[in-house]
């Protein structure tokens, strides 16, 4: 099975509910000796996080850490977050093929706060899609 190699990029882009850490915070376990200092004990969201370059088999210089930006479906809706991993905007330009190919498929996209939107979605409807699985995070069941 495919690994994540050096790559860390999620342990500083995602939320760590189980440590309350929060996206955009590198996770204090994480080191860039070893990568994860509690990894045979890390919690069950990380061992369950996938970004799109590891669940989809992605070529590897798409590698959050070499590209500069992850790719993290939501769940339940069809919008995808790009999320930088470094500041500047040097991204690899194939990242704005991959953008370009999941519009085609029907997803929006956000991405440096713009929206890449597929034929027929609007922003209201991605700001749903948000909203939604932003219900779903914090424990609601009424949607
Ligand atoms: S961002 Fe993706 S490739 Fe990098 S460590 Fe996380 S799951 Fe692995
Ligand atoms: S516990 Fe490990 S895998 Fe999880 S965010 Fe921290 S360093 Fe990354």
């Amino acid at each position: 099975m495919r690994d994540c190699g050096d790559c860390t990029a999620c342990c500083l882009l995602t939320t760590v509910r189980e440590l309350s850490k929060d996206d955009g915070v590198l996770c204090p376990h994480c080191t860039t000796e070893i990568g994860c200092g509690i990894y045979e004990d890390r919690p069950l969201s990380c061992r369950e996080f996938k970004c799109f370059w590891l669940a989809e088999g992605w070529p590897t210089h798409l590698r959050p850490d070499k590209c500069n930006v992850m790719f993290e479906a939501l769940p339940g809706v069809t919008t995808v977050l790009a999320l930088p991993v470094v500041s500047s905007e040097t991204f690899d330009t194939d990242v704005y093929r991959v953008i370009q190919k999941m519009v085609n498929k029907g997803r929006a996209v956000i991405f440096q706060r713009e929206c890449f939107l597929p034929a027929g979605k609007t922003k209201e409807d991605v700001l749903q899609d948000i909203q939604k699985v932003l219900r779903i995070n914090n424990g609601c069941s009424n949607i």
